[in-house]
């Protein structure tokens, strides 16, 4: 959508947290997702606007948050057999959360 902002998220491990990777489940309680801080830092309406999602699709939390911001369109890659063994479920509550958000979701080829 021309003169939107749209979002770009790209997810990568933080150094942030490091002093805490021995305290797995206390790191986890306090890491952002990569979605949610750039909701923190759009700083602007993102009604309307498409977010690019980079390695794996959001997460149901970060789904959920992208719908309440008015976002109405994800663009994400297909999810990685690992990232299914382990995301599985989460992903599902997305799908289900776009479904009844009127989100469109999007899924390209992670090796296009
Ligand atoms: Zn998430």
């Amino acid at each position: 959508m021309l003169g939107k902002l749209n979002i770009l998220i790209y997810s990568e491990q933080e150094l942030l947290f490091k002093k805490l990777d021995k305290q797995r489940e206390t790191k986890l309680s306090l890491v952002l997702h990569a979605e949610e801080n750039a909701l923190l830092f759009a700083r602007q309406s993102l009604d309307g606007c498409t977010a690019y999602v980079w390695p794996m699709p959001p997460c149901s939390r970060c789904a959920a948050k992208l719908a309440q911001a008015g976002i109405r369109r994800v663009v994400a890659p297909q999810p990685s057999g690992e990232q299914m063994a382990r995301w599985g479920p989460s992903l599902e509550l997305a799908a289900w959360v776009y479904r009844h958000a009127g989100i469109e979701f999007a899924q390209v080829d992670r090796d296009a």
